[in-house]
């Protein structure tokens, strides 16, 4: 499966090239750039591009229409979007094997510079994305707009979310996961999955492209590099590592096993990811920094490769398991990895995007989610601590997966409201997941919470705006989308300022 990624890896970049012109040509049936395409990963010289060839995108056997032969795909990018002048071109092949998907590193780029990027094949040219490259290291470059969403669940609502979030023009979008759901076709839906529960490759890849084929979410791709974190719906829910959290399908260890790593090639093949991302059978390599000049480091995390099994049997509980020493959501190896990140203090902010709710947060029988942070509290414990011990300026987690926003102050100890707050959590709601959502901004069991600051049911994005000296973060929402073409509106905002843990309400 290495072998996955580095044949579809080519180094583009040799300086400004002749002007090619490519005509266009009407969408025909055999338009294959019905995907759309995107980009991720960005670094200071090179960027992901990525697309998929698929005339007829849900076929079922996963290959989008594409006939048994392996196609060769150009690119072009450049810093205007009429092409005249390219700032790298190149060629790729498009495996059948990788279901005609490729993950192009355009390299020899210019530092924080805006591009545009396209592709053409079999005669066709595809729609043209805008990316943009990170600062020169040592540099803060421009302030950054970067949008931040998860949970987009296809049959609960349209991505006019996504939609509003690709108006922004944001520099950066960072998507935390639950980019998919699992699930069968359900009834009665705003719009529905294709066929039952996805097990299977072909299952998987069926599904992304249901996905893709969305006009919102190809929007939002077009509009801005993503960085990406999968987390438990991508593959089933609330998987912990080798542990399965449902019962059906009923499935055999080993088809359990296959189920991941078709879960795993199917992401891969479809996100702007480096090749350095590709999965070895049944693991992915994942969790990775992103640099962003000396204005923010990006530690991207991986909460359900390596976790230990929920305590107590998941779901809301009271449970002194919680607090064993023993039990990691990060495993090991990538808690080390993070503390020696976090020790470089290469940024003015340290961005920890991950999947689950970071902060303490207790229901009214003193329950917490075994599922969260809160299921592995000493894993908390060790990081929060290794910060403070490595003197990180400006820590800030971004989290998805609970559908609701929040804005949370993050305490040395939680059991003491008046102890330090040593770091901030912004929580962003899901695009889509359950549905328009109350409009409730009543924070619940607040009397037992008192660092969670803000809380909102509705469906959106969080807008942040990084500078060397605040991130602003504005909480944007639509009142519904069960209907299409609602307006965003900010609900809230707050501003960190540098050097200053916690949340000032602006
Ligand atoms: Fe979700
Ligand atoms: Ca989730």
């Amino acid at each position: 499966m290495r072998s996955l990624g580095r044949r579809t890896f080519i180094v583009g970049g040799l300086a400004a090239a002749t002007t090619v012109a490519w005509g266009q040509s009407a969408r025909a049936a055999s338009f294959p750039f019905r995907l759309g395409v995107a980009s991720g990963d960005p670094d200071a010289g090179s960027v992901v591009l990525w697309t998929r060839l698929a005339p007829s995108p849900l076929n079922a056997d996963g290959q989008g229409g594409m006939s048994n032969t392996d196609v060769t795909v150009e690119w072009q990018v450049a810093k205007t979007s009429t092409f005249a002048t390219l700032a790298a071109s190149g060629s790729v092949t498009a495996r059948y094997a990788d279901a005609h998907t490729v993950h192009v590193v355009a390299g020899g780029l210019a530092a924080d510079t805006d591009y545009f990027y396209r592709f053409r094949a079999q005669g066709h040219i595809s729609p043209v994305g805008r990316t943009r490259t990170a600062p020169a290291p040592g540099t803060a470059g421009r302030d950054l707009v970067m949008a931040f969403a998860s949970c987009a669940h296809y049959e609960s609502g349209y991505y006019t979310a996504y939609r509003r979030m690709a108006e922004e023009n944001p520099g950066l979008i960072l998507h935390l996961g639950d980019y998919l759901y699992e699930d069968a076709a359900t009834t009665g839906s705003v719009r529905l999955h294709v066929g039952s529960e996805i097990v299977s490759l072909a299952d998987y890849r069926v599904r992304h492209a249901l996905y893709k084929t969305d006009p919102d979410l190809q929007a939002a791709h077009a509009a801005a590099p993503w960085l990406v974190v999968p987390d438990d719906h991508e593959v089933e829910n609330n998987y912990a590592n080798m542990v399965r959290n449902d019962s059906s399908p009923v499935l055999t260890a080993a088809q359990w096993t296959a189920r991941r790593t078709a879960a795993y090639r199917a992401y891969y093949e479809n996100m702007p990811l480096r090749p350095s991302s590709a999965p070895s059978g049944n693991s992915i390599p994942l969790y990775r920094r992103v640099q962003w000049g000396s204005l923010a480091t990006f530690h991207l995390l991986d909460t359900r490769q390596f976790r230990d099994d929920q305590a107590c049997g998941d779901g809301w509980k009271v449970c002194a398991d919680a607090d064993l020493a023993s039990r990691s959501l990060t495993g090991a190896a990538q808690e080390s990895w993070l503390l020696n990140g976090l020790a470089q203090r290469g940024a003015t902010w340290d961005l920890l995007g991950q999947q689950v709710f970071w902060a303490r947060q207790l229901d009214g029988a003193g329950a917490a989610n075994m599922d969260a942070w809160d299921g592995y509290r000493a894993s908390r414990a060790r990081i929060q601590q290794g910060w403070l011990d490595r003197g990180v300026r400006n820590p800030v987690v971004l989290t998805g997966d609970v559908h609701r926003a929040w804005a949370n102050e993050i305490k040395a100890d939680y059991a003491n409201p008046s102890s330090a707050t040593i770091g901030t959590e912004l929580v962003c709601t899901s695009i889509s997941s359950d549905g328009n959502g109350s409009g409730s901004t009543s924070i619940p069991y607040a009397a037992n919470n008192p660092h969670l600051k803000f809380y909102s049911d509705r469906r959106g994005y969080v807008r942040t705006t990084i500078t060397p000296t605040q991130l602003r973060a504005d909480f944007r929402t639509v009142s519904s989308v069960t209907e299409h073409g609602a307006a965003a509106t900010t609900v809230r905002s707050f501003v960190i300022a540098d050097g200053q843990p916690g949340l000032i309400q602006v």
